[in-house]
C-alpha cells in the first residue's frame, strides 16, 4: 500500500518503520529537518524488543515537498499541528485517500473531517508506546494494539484494508464499533496523569508520595467518564481507575508526554485533552471542576515556561 505518515516523530517513525518493513511504500512527512536528513542518509534506526534494525526502504521529506497522492495517511503530529500538517501535505490527499488518526485527545475526527469525506476518516486508539531519542532513531518496547473505526461508524472495505495492512506489519489491529468508549477512556487516563505530572513535575510514581496524587487522578477520571456517559458513550470508569492504579504502582519513573513537553518548553496537548473535556462538559451540563482546574494550571505552566 502507498502510505504517508504525517508527523514522523516517535509514533509516526515507529509505525512508518514497521509498515515499510512489511513491504509497503512508506513516505515519512515531517518538518524536523535533522530527522528527515538522518533518515535519508542513514535510514531509520528502529529499536524494539527484537533489537535495533535499520529501515532503508522508506522516503522522508517535508509535507509540502510531497507530490504524489497515497492510499492511506496516518496522522501522527501532536493534535495542535494536525491542520497545518494536512494543509501543507495537500498533494498526498487524493479523492480516495483514507485519513487515520491514532493521536491522543478529543476532536481528531472533526479535524480530519475538514480534509476528507466521513467514510474516509478513521479514528482509533493505540497502546503501542514509542520514544524518539535522537534524529533518525526511535524505539518501542513491549507490546501494544490498535482499535479503530470509521468516524461515522460504517464498516467499509477501506476499513478492512486499513486493519489488514496494520496487522501485516504486526501492529495488532482490530476494527471496533466501541472505539469511542476506548477514545474517552484514554482521554480520562491522560487527563488525570498527564496533567497532574505536567503541573507538579512528578514522575508517575512520584504521584504516590502523598495520597493526594491518586485521589486527584481518580476524581478527574470520574469527571471525564461522567461527561462521556452524558454523551451516550459507555466509557468504563472502573477500567480506567484500574489502569491509573496500575500505572501509579508500576510506571514509577515514567514522565508522561505532557511533562516532557513542559520540561522541553514545547506546547502541550492540554487543549485536546483536559481542555476538550471541559468544553464537552459545558455542552453536556456536567460539572468538571478538577479537570478544569488542571487545564488552567497546565496553561499557566506552559505559558510561563514558553
Ligand atoms: P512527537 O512529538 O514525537 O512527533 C510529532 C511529530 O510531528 C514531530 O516529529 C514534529 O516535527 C511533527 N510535526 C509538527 N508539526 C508538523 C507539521 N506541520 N507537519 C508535519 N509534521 C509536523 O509526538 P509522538 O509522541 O509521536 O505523538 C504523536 C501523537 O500520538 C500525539 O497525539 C500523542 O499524544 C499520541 N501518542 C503518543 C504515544 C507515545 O508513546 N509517544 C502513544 C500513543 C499516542
Amino acid at each position: 500500500m502507498k502510505i504517508a505518515i504525517l508527523g514522523a516523530g516517535a509514533m509516526g517513525s515507529f509505525f512508518g518503520g514497521r509498515l515499510a518493513q512489511a513491504g509497503n511504500a512508506v513516505t515519512l512527512l515531517d518538518i524536523d529537518e535533522a530527522h528527515i536528513d538522518h533518515i535519508r542518509r542513514d535510514g531509520l534506526r528502529l529499536s524494539t524488543d527484537a533489537g535495533e534494525q535499520v529501515v532503508r526502504n522508506l522516503f522522508a521529506q517535508r509535507p509540502e515537498e510531497a507530490t504524489e497522492s497515497v492510499e492511506l495517511i496516518i496522522v501522527f503530529t501532536k493534535t495542535m499541528h494536525t491542520e497545518a500538517a494536512l494543509t501543507a501535505a495537500s498533494a498526498v490527499l487524493g479523492p480516495e485517500t483514507v485519513l487515520l488518526s491514532l493521536q491522543n485527545g478529543l476532536g481528531n475526527a472533526e479535524r480530519l473531517s475538514r480534509f476528507a469525506t466521513p467514510e474516509r476518516v478513521m479514528i482509533g486508539v493505540t497502546t503501542w508506546p514509542a520514544d524518539k531519542s535522537e534524529p533518525g532513531r526511535v524505539s518501542s518496547h513491549g507490546n501494544g494494539a490498535i482499535r479503530l473505526m470509521t468516524a461515522n461508524g460504517h464498516r467499509t472495505s477501506a476499513l478492512d484494508r486499513t486493519v489488514a495492512v496494520l496487522n501485516e506489519a504486526n501492529l495488532a489491529c482490530r476494527a471496533d464499533a466501541d472505539v469511542w468508549a476506548a477514545v474517552w477512556e484514554k482521554v480520562a487516563f491522560n487527563a488525570a496523569l498527564n496533567s497532574l505530572c505536567a503541573v507538579t513535575q512528578c514522575t508517575v510514581g512520584e504521584l504516590t508520595h502523598t495520597p493526594d496524587g491518586e485521589s486527584l487522578a481518580l476524581k478527574i477520571v470520574a469527571e471525564v467518564t461522567a461527561v462521556a456517559h452524558a454523551r451516550g458513550i459507555a466509557a468504563d470508569q472502573a477500567h480506567v481507575e484500574s489502569n491509573v492504579r496500575d500505572a501509579l504502582a508500576h510506571h514509577g519513573s515514567h514522565r508522561p508526554s505532557m511533562l516532557q513537553d513542559v520540561l522541553a518548553k514545547r506546547r502541550t496537548e492540554i487543549e485536546a485533552i483536559n481542555g476538550a473535556v471541559v468544553e464537552a462538559a459545558a455542552s453536556a451540563g456536567v460539572d468538571v471542576p478538577y479537570t478544569a482546574a488542571l487545564a488552567g494550571l497546565v496553561r499557566l505552566v506552559e505559558t510561563r515556561t514558553r
